[in-house]
């Protein structure tokens, strides 16, 4: 047995959205419950640099890391799983790629050779790949390959993983994810779609030693038995993936079907533990048994693609289990909200969250809303932009400042509540230039962030370029919206505050990035405890 960092590569096959990150994200878990160190990583086909550029409806949400690097969302589910932050390095896009090849060969670095996909792209992949592993923090380095196999876009990764593989030998290994489709006609589950994907992979020399079967029935033994015949790994290699009711079930579900035994047995790393899968257990045991349901409305401008807010939406069911309630989320189209209709659209809502977003587009129909969440007394969370619309909303409305705004809409308001941050105004590049990442910021102890934090400083992540104008801040003191938080170094308003309100507050941050299942974030569960606590006035 080796001493090194072994690697697992999971590809996939068939179709996309089998749920590779999961899969990946549950057997780190397994991993991790018999107390090894794993992260993940993710390497993506597309040619951004990064998912930053990206529109929600191309790629759902974009999640944050604290070192600023702006990733897939299934770093989200990493992390959610774990516990363990990631970084930059967890996610790999062509675009990176090709970009620190091509810059490589502008400073000369290679030498006047030509250069090629094979050797130097896929160089730059084994390299990013090892970087994890040669941090010597983790035992095993997952490495999720984004798209299907067979895409073009994924043909050097898939080369890149082949080569990794002859190199490391016995401290590598390989799982496919595939589709074992049920015909309902037929009333058969068919195999053929796994047999060819698996021959695809073959045929770029990748023989896969796992092989995950995503499946809406059961496997039986005469069925696992053909897939291993016909495509070369054990019987009890051929693990099935069968749909669950949450994703928090999947380790459980891969635990009963021995997945990470396989893979050690695989990897030759013998292991006496036993997964402890107790807390992950009881989390699962409040989740599905919650006293009681509350309703919260999520006003947001990309609805219909709920991956757009993931992040958010994960951390309601986390925080839903730690007050053993289960919340569920009406989703509420910004554009669709205005005044005239916003009693009947909030209606039977205990609590409202107005999301983050760029532009335009809903932001009256976030200002509306907000208005009737404080003149009713609803709880109230708003996000990144959902505090800016906050701020807004009470600078019209409260204060009587004519067209107060920010000046990402309108760039001439005359009470510009929301302003470009000033190093910002030098910035033209759109990719990778925003405030990102973590910061710390100092909570007023007075506050109900304060409360719901038990701390005073803390460290949240940031994606943003506006900012609360500290020139109105006296103005809005006086009024009774007071700056909850403010970072220590920059002055900035971090959190805002309505004293005279059962629970309203908007963050500059994003909490959802950093709540886990092992620890649910406090602005949620104290946001979810007040809908709780104020659920009696809302109407029958
Ligand atoms: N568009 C706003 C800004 O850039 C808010 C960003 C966000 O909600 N993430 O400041």
């Amino acid at each position: 047995m080796s001493n090194s960092t072994k690697y697992i590569f999971v590809t996939g096959g068939v179709t996309s959205s089998l749920g590779k990150g999961i899969i990946s994200a549950s057997l780190a878990k397994l991993l991790q419950s018999r107390g090894f160190s794993v992260t993940i990583q993710k390497l993506d086909p597309y040619i951004n640099v990064d998912p930053g550029t990206l529109n929600p409806y191309e790629h759902g949400e974009c999640f944050v890391t604290d070192d600023g690097a702006e990733t897939d969302l299934d770093l989200g589910h990493y992390e959610r799983f774990l516990n363990v932050p990631t970084s930059q390095a967890n996610n790999v896009t062509t675009g990176r790629i090709y970009q620190s090849v091509i810059d490589k060969e502008r400073r000369g670095e290679y030498l006047g050779k030509t250069v090629q996909i094979i050797p130097h792209i896929t160089d730059e992949i084994k390299e990013r790949i090892q970087i994890l592993g040669k941090k010597g923090t983790y035992e095993f380095v997952i490495t999720e390959i984004g798209g299907t196999v067979g895409d073009i876009e994924s043909l050097p990764y898939i080369e890149a993983v082949r080569q990794l593989k002859w190199e490391l030998n016995e401290d590598a290994m390989f799982i496919h994810l595939t589709l074992v489709p049920f015909l309902s006609a037929s009333g058969e589950l068919k195999t053929k779609p796994t047999q060819h994907s698996v021959k695809t992979l073959l045929e770029y020399g990748v023989q896969p030693d796992v092989l995950v079967c995503r499946t809406e029935h059961h496997l039986n033994k005469e069925l696992r038995n053909k897939i291993a015949r016909f495509c070369n790994v054990d019987q009890d290699a051929v693990i099935e993936s069968i749909d669950a009711k949450s994703i928090y079930e999947v380790p459980v579900l891969m635990k009963e079907e021995k997945l990470d035994e396989v893979v050690l047995r695989k990897l030759s790393m013998p292991s006496t533990v036993e997964p402890d899968l107790s807390n992950w257990s009881l989390f699962l045991e409040k989740w599905s048994n919650p006293k009681k349901t509350v309703r919260i409305g999520l006003v947001g401008k990309y609805v219909e693609l709920k991956d757009s807010y993931k992040s958010i939406a994960e951390s309601f069911i986390h925080a839903g289990a730690a007050n053993q309630v289960k919340v569920e989320l009406r989703w509420i189209h910004s554009e669709k909200l205005n005044e005239e209709n916003v009693g009947v659209m909030l209606d039977g809502l205990s609590g409202l969250l107005v999301a983050p977003g760029f532009g335009s587009r809903g932001i009256e129909g976030k200002i509306c809303a907000i208005k009737h969440a404080r003149e009713y007394r609803i709880p109230f969370l708003g996000i990144c932009l959902g505090m800016q619309c906050a701020v807004i909303e009470f600078a019209r409305n409260v204060l009587n400042l004519k067209g107060a705004h920010t000046t990402e809409i309108d760039p001439d308001s005359p009470n510009p509540v929301i302003d470009l941050m000033d190093d910002q105004k030098s910035i033209t590049d759109k990719g990778g230039t925003m405030r990102l990442g973590a910061y710390p910021c100092e909570l007023n102890k007075d506050s109900v962030a304060y409360h719901a934090y038990g701390r005073s400083e803390i460290s949240e992540r940031h994606r943003h370029r506006y900012e609360f104008n500290n020139d109105y801040l006296s103005a809005f003191e006086e009024a009774g919206m007071s700056a909850a938080g403010i970072n220590p170094l920059s002055g900035l308003v971090e959190i805002i505050e309505i004293k005279d309100h059962p629970w309203f507050v908007g963050v500059q941050f994003h909490p959802e990035y950093k709540s886990t299942v092992a620890m649910p974030h406090p602005i949620f569960n104290s946001f979810v405890k007040a809908v709780v606590n104020e659920e009696h006035l809302v109407k029958a």
